[in-house]
């Protein structure tokens, strides 16, 4: 009986060193898969777009002939768009920024 138990137990032992084994290289393999943080990159601007979105209104006053009149001035983001492409990896990468804020009307800022 104590044969048995042990057997058993170098058996489960066993099992358990080739399940780690096989995880440990599995967690390498993805490991050597992914570019890290520090891999030199040869980031080359590919491409530039700019997409205007309207985001708003707003309304605002101003004067004329003595009286005061009210439109609504449109507001709108201007978006920039930047694509890198890097020619070591084969891959690319874009930066969004927000280029312009521009108002449809023409008015003082307050
Ligand atoms: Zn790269
Ligand atoms: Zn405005």
């Amino acid at each position: 009986m104590r044969l048995i138990r042990l057997l058993q137990s170098l058996f489960i032992i066993g099992v358990l060193f080739i399940v780690i084994s096989q995880v440990t290289s599995a967690e390498q393999k993805s490991m050597e898969r992914i570019p890290t943080s520090t891999e030199e990159h040869n980031w080359k601007q590919s491409s530039v777009n700019y997409e205007t979105l309207e985001v708003g209104e707003h309304k605002y006053n101003y004067w004329k002939n003595f009286m005061k009149h009210t439109r609504t001035c449109h507001i709108s983001h201007r978006m920039k768009t930047v694509v890198y492409y890097c020619d070591i990896h084969n891959h690319t990468k874009s930066e969004t920024i927000l280029d312009e804020v521009i108002h449809s009307e023409r008015h003082r800022k307050d």
